[in-house]
């Protein structure tokens, strides 16, 4: 029905305007509200306090962060300008740790791409999770044997590793050392699930010989084609850190992996332009403590709490902690060595979560 077809245009357009308005008032009401990815996303530091992280890997945050150095001796951190090389300290052990024995393994170096913020929490561009510093992304492509410059970091692009039509991994380019880093990966007792694009999982079942008791960890997902997502479990101290549901015992190579070369998973999405949840999330969305992250005073500096391997950093920004803001985030837990906490194993616990469908 047009405007033109009611015989009195004036209640109608009235109601109209009271509609629009009371609209507009609503929207007031939500943007008065500021948005918790504006205020994590303007963090530059961690909150000094010992590691902890809280809430959920798609709604949470997390203390005592600590940065990946931009360069090691087998890594090298892309985008920097994100400022997203910021990981509870097990989690950059741990990658310190996958550069070292994927090098061995003769994999050249991994190619970093983001963790968290420097308190977690939702960010401006990309990802659901990644938000208590247990999730991060490593690139298929291996490290160039040069160095690369902060420009090349900024600009130069990953490798697409599936053909998008039919969902399967490139043969040309996938080598059985890419087959080798996911194995070592998916090999440490803290890492709870690797996500990998259908098409990666699928070369992975056909071709895994021997031993496929870790294929259980490789879990197929939207996106993550130039990538792979590694998480770990909620680590030792984080008593309020909600675990994620465990996996099948299975390899995951039947029906489930099955699903995703049907159509449905592929169907484009009904409503593009719907607000993502990182869009809406404000304070009262995220954990209560999260609100004491926020405010939580710096770190003394970068250095401080860029990572050394042995968790020098985290305990030099454990010993800076003043004592007020830890009281009122911790919930009474000693703070634990990165060391010691970064390959203790991780229980199982099964919370079953939504596991909501990314918009892209
Ligand atoms: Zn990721």
């Amino acid at each position: 029905m047009t405007i033109r077809s009611l015989p009195d245009r004036k209640p109608f357009l009235t109601a109209a305007f009271a509609l629009v308005t009371l609209a507009a008032l609503a929207a007031a009401a939500i943007s008065a509200e500021p948005r918790a990815k504006d205020l994590f996303g303007a963090r530059k530091l961690p909150a000094v306090a010992p590691a902890q992280s809280f809430g959920f890997y798609s709604k949470g945050c997390f203390t005592g962060g600590v940065a990946l150095p931009m360069d090691g001796p087998n890594w090298e951190v892309m985008r920097p300008s994100r400022n997203r090389r910021w990981g509870h300290p097990a989690m950059i052990a741990l990658i310190e740790k996958l550069a070292r024995d994927a090098r061995a393994d003769g994999w050249p170096g991994l190619l970093i791409g983001d963790v968290s913020q420097p308190r977690g929490g939702p960010m401006m561009t990309g990802h659901a999770s990644h938000q208590i510093g247990l999730d991060a992304d490593i690139w298929l492509t291996p490290m160039p044997r040069r160095p690369l410059t902060f420009a090349e970091r900024e600009t130069m692009s990953a490798t697409l590793m599936v053909d998008e039509k039919t969902h399967l991994v490139k043969e040309a380019l996938w080598t059985p050392a890419h087959t080798r880093l996911l194995k070592r990966a998916a090999s440490y007792a803290e890492v709870e699930r690797i996500l990998v694009n259908p098409g990666i999982k699928k070369k992975l079942c056909d071709t895994v010989t021997g031993d496929r008791s870790w294929l259980r960890k490789i879990r197929p997902f939207w996106g993550h084609d130039y990538h792979f997502h590694m998480r770990i479990g909620c680590q030792p101290g984080s008593p309020d850190c909600k675990a994620q549901e465990a996996t099948p015992d299975d390899d995951g190579c039947g029906k489930p992996l099955a699903w995703w070369f049907t159509e449905e998973p592929w169907r484009p999405n009904k409503n593009p332009d719907a607000p993502k949840a990182r869009d809406l999330m404000t304070m009262a969305t995220l954990p209560r403590e999260c609100q004491a992250v926020l405010a939580a005073p710096d770190a003394p500096s970068l250095e401080a709490v860029t990572y050394q391997s042995g968790g020098a950093a985290a305990v030099a920004a454990a010993k800076q902690e003043p004592t007020e803001p830890a009281e009122t985030i911790s919930s009474g837990n000693a703070v634990l060595p990165a060391a010691a906490s970064a390959f203790a194993p991780t229980p199982k616990i099964g919370i079953p979560l939504p596991r909501p469908r990314p918009g892209n």
